[in-house]
């Protein structure tokens, strides 16, 4: 089936198959600029039908339900209109669980999972009960901070956003993966307000786009709350003050986890030696990056 066919809907409801809608959909998105656009038709399907991954490629023969057809032509329009494939189906994986996303949020990222895997390799007692004391600074959707609530049982887990709305997804989220009782959320700027010393571990995904590279993103990003990503003239503006507000907040030899843009190591390393810091570690993403760095206090 040739994309044209989709668009005009000049084919008959009995050869849509999945397959077909598939290649169709990807030809479409891919004409319009999305990247990784079988992906994209990938993700809408597999919400559309309720499916994993692997029950698509069991079923690609199989024929659509006019429902299914009709649900996938809205979302299919959508996506071609640049619209985040997350912010369409109102959900995306992180760290092998499902998150409740509206646009109140940023979209969680695959590399920030490697912030979560740091702070479980930094922190093993976690897992085995130990009540770790964690602030997640600019939680979004919740998915740091909710992972690892789940990854570790008896930990205190402080999910900070300067956004309301934001906040009220991140609660959600915790609900949805049974940590509510174990998670407080606030509504404050970096770590201000804080007790000297009281925390094991500031963890980070913040806003560390230049301005200029938010200008020029691509549409999808104009989708996200420019909050989430704008971080000032040098992308560094709200790193510094997580910096500086996690020399105070964390205990002595406590650990602050931060992801960072694929070209500022460096800087945010001289950033943290400057603020007296100690090293630790660089995590490098799966593109070769390096994108989270783990300093002590
Ligand atoms: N912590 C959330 C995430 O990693 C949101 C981060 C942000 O808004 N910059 O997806």
């Amino acid at each position: 089936m040739r994309a044209a066919d989709l668009e005009a809907g000049s084919l008959q409801a009995s050869v849509l198959t999945l397959r077909n809608w598939l290649a169709a959909a990807t030809a479409l998105l891919d004409n319009v600029g999305v990247r990784d656009a079988r992906i994209a038709a990938e993700w809408l399907a597999m919400a559309a039908l309720g499916m994993d991954r692997a029950g698509l490629y069991a079923r690609l023969g199989e024929t659509l339900s006019v429902e299914a057809a009709a649900r996938l032509s809205v979302w299919l329009d959508r996506c071609r209109a640049r619209e985040p494939v997350a912010y369409i189906v109102g959900e995306r994986e992180f760290w092998s669980r499902a998150f409740t996303i509206t646009p109140a949020v940023l979209v969680p990222r695959p590399e920030t999972e490697h912030v979560v895997e740091a702070a479980v390799d930094c922190f093993p007692e976690g897992r085995t009960g130990e009540a770790v004391r964690v602030c997640d600074v600019g939680t979004g959707s919740g998915c740091i901070a909710v992972s690892l609530a789940c990854e570790w049982p008896r930990a205190f887990v402080l999910a900070t956003d300067v956004s309301l709305p934001a906040l009220r997804v991140a609660r959600r989220n915790a609900q949805r993966h049974g940590v509510v009782d174990r998670m407080y959320f606030v509504c404050s700027h970096a770590l201000d307000g804080l007790s000297p010393a009281s925390l094991d571990l500031v963890v980070a995904n913040p806003p560390y786009l230049t301005t200029e590279e938010w200008n020029r993103a691509e549409p999808e990003l104009r989708w996200e709350p420019r909050l989430a990503l704008d971080g000032g003239a040098d992308g560094l503006d709200v790193v510094r003050a997580i910096v500086e507000g996690a020399r105070r907040a964390l205990r002595p030899g406590g650990w602050l986890i931060l992801e960072v843009g694929a070209t500022q190591a460096q800087r945010v390393e001289a950033l943290l030696r400057e603020a007296g810091m100690e090293r630790g570690f660089v995590r490098h993403d799966l593109a070769g990056w390096p994108r989270v760095i783990a300093a002590r206090n």
